[in-house]
Parts: structure tokens; C-alpha cells; sequence
């Protein structure tokens, strides 16, 4: 059906703690004078991202998961929901301290597909940007007694960042982006977040943001456990594959084009977003230009294109699918 790439555009998402990088850096078109997320690949019913060429324009992701499996591999019997989720972030403030469910608790308790791993590829941070990634209790009542009493200083971890880092959460960890940080997020396509602690601030209404501190303590992991990344390298071509993860949900990589490199599609479907740079992809006689900030998907049997230009690109896929 496709032999080409689908480009997906964008859904702006309102945050209290959002800015106006998102249009600075990436030229997303937001209504929002706060915008804090842009659901660049999506098929979320809380904001699916909308094809923008071929012969599904103006359709949704979600659309063509549902009714156009074969882009995809989709078995044709599958009832389950697109499993990943690409977000681009503007923390123009610090995001609130929280926490999210695996699969089994999203499915018991909150009737959803999925939980929530998620992990941060930081496309930008201010000198200092910090985050909250884990806690220092070491039993669950430890846990408990310090969130209830608000030790959130002694309880919260904090790790600097700078661009170009790479971090990995998995479901059940404590963790909050922080203030003048821009991360590319790929994540399970869930939208669960139990909030336990929003450092006391108000909307424009005056009131506080819920939280949701029974069912945060209920899955947070403890002990944290430290997650320590070993990225490896590869050449092809002009070509270099950083591959930054594969976890039990999706593969992550980084690559680095400085030129020319013909690839094949070796994967039920590919998520793929241009973080710097600009240049082309050519499929048969089509060629499409690629600017920051475009986000397609390289859907299934589309076989072999090539890649032209100084581009950077962060590249996704579920690792559940994957063929080879
Ligand atoms: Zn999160």
C-alpha cells in the first residue's frame, strides 16, 4: 500500500510546565502559550498523530494501526493496541515528581494495554539541568514515611544531564524531568502517571494538580535499582548506528548520517524522527526532504531506500516485533 514513508504530523499537548522550544527548535505550530508535549508518533486515543501524505493522508495513526494492520505486520486476528509512543518534551519547568505502572498493574487495576517504560534521549539541557531519577529508601515503609512526611530532599535522587545523554526508566521508577531540559521520549503507548509530588504549585485556576500517592506507592520499585546503559556502535556507509537500547518493549538507537547509505527495512516497521540536520529519503523514484522536527514510519514492505544529507535521527521499533 505504501512505498513510501509515512509522515506524521504532531499533536501539541498543554502543560503547566511547557514553553516555546517546541516551535524554537522543531517549527511545531502549538495554540498552546505553554506547550510542553508534542506527540510527534502517535497512536494514543488521548492524541494520535495525523498521516500527512499517501494514500491515508488526513487519516490517523491510530486508523491505520486499526484498520491497515498490514503497514505494520500486524497479525490480522491482533486485538492489541500500537505498542510505542514518541514524545518531544519542553521542560520549561520542572515536570511534577511521579511514577507509572507495568503492564500487569495498567491491565488490573486500571483496564489499560499498558504500562509504562519510557526512556529520554536529551536533546538539549541547560548548564545545571538536573533530573529525578530514583530514590534513596531502602524498604517500602521507608518509602511510604518519607512521602508522607515530604522528606522529598533525603527521599529523590537527583543526576545531572547534559545533550546527548540517554536514559532509561522502567516502569515502577520515581523519576521527574527538570526545569530547561529538552528530551525525545520513546515510550509504551500508555498514558498513566501517578503524581507524588507537584512541589505545591497551582494552575492558572488556582488549584493544585491531582495526586495520586496510594497507587505511586504501590508500584514504585524499591530499592531503586540503577540502570546503566552500554550503547554500541556500528558503521554502514556514511551511516553511524548507535544502538542506545533494547529493552523488553522497543530498541532505541541514534544514528548519525554524514552522506550516503542505502539500507533495507529489516523490521515490521520502523519509528523515525529527525532530530538535527536536513537531507533526503528516496524510495524507488520518490524522494522526500527530511528537515528537524519531521517524524515518519518506514512501514512494512517497503524493502530498500536510501538516506542523503547531514542528519541525525533517533530510530525506534518494537522489540516484541522484530524480525531479525
Ligand atoms: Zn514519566
Amino acid at each position: 500500500m505504501y512505498q513510501e514513508p509515512i509522515f506524521l504530523q504532531p499533536v501539541m499537548q498543554e502543560r503547566i510546565w511547557g514553553g516555546q522550544k517546541l516551535h524554537k527548535l522543531f517549527g511545531y505550530d502549538s495554540s498552546y502559550e505553554k506547550t510542553g508535549e508534542a506527540w510527534a508518533i502517535s497512536a494514543h486515543t488521548h492524541g494520535p498523530s495525523k498521516i500527512l501524505n499517501g494514500p491515508l493522508q488526513g487519516k490517523t495513526l491510530l486508523d491505520a494501526w486499526e484498520n491497515y494492520g498490514e503497514l505494520f505486520n500486524k497479525l490480522p486476528d491482533s486485538d492489541e493496541a500500537y505498542p510505542l509512543l514518541i514524545k518531544i518534551l519542553d521542560a520549561n519547568d520542572d515536570l511534577s515528581v511521579q511514577v507509572h505502572p507495568d503492564d500487569t498493574y495498567a491491565r488490573e487495576v486500571e483496564h489499560e494495554a499498558y504500562g509504562k517504560t519510557e526512556c529520554w534521549y536529551v536533546l538539549d539541557a541547560d548548564p545545571g539541568a538536573e533530573l529525578i531519577l530514583g530514590h534513596h529508601a531502602e524498604t517500602k515503609e521507608e518509602l511510604h514515611q518519607m512521602i508522607d512526611q515530604g522528606e522529598w530532599d533525603e527521599l529523590l535522587k537527583r543526576v545531572p544531564v547534559t545533550k546527548g545523554d540517554f536514559v532509561h526508566v522502567p516502569s515502577g521508577t520515581i523519576h521527574a524531568i527538570g526545569k530547561g531540559i529538552v528530551i525525545l521520549e520513546t515510550q509504551q503507548s500508555s498514558d498513566i502517571t501517578y503524581r507524588v509530588y507537584d512541589y505545591d504549585r497551582v494552575d492558572s485556576n488556582g488549584n493544585k494538580r491531582e495526586l495520586h500517592l496510594q497507587k505511586a506507592k504501590e508500584v514504585t520499585t524499591v530499592p531503586h535499582v540503577d540502570n546503566t546503559i552500554n550503547p554500541t556502535e556500528e558503521v554502514q556507509e556514511d551511516l553511524r548506528i548507535e544502538k542506545l537500547i533494547v529493552s523488553e518493549y522497543f530498541s532505541v538507537y541514534r544514528w548519525d548520517l554524514q552522506g550516503h547509505v542505502t539500507k533495507l527495512l529489516d523490521k515490521d516497521f520502523l519509528q523515525i524522527s529527525v532530530i538535527e540536520g536536513e537531507g533526503t529519503i528516496t524510495v524507488g523514484e520518490k524522494e522526500f526532504t527530511l528537515v528537524k522536527g519531521a517524524n515518519f514510519i518506514l512501514p512494512s514492505g517497503l524493502q530498500k531506500y536510501e538516506l542523503e544529507g547531514n542528519v541525525e535521527f533517533i530510530v525506534s521499533h518494537p522489540s516484541t516485533n522484530q524480525i531479525g
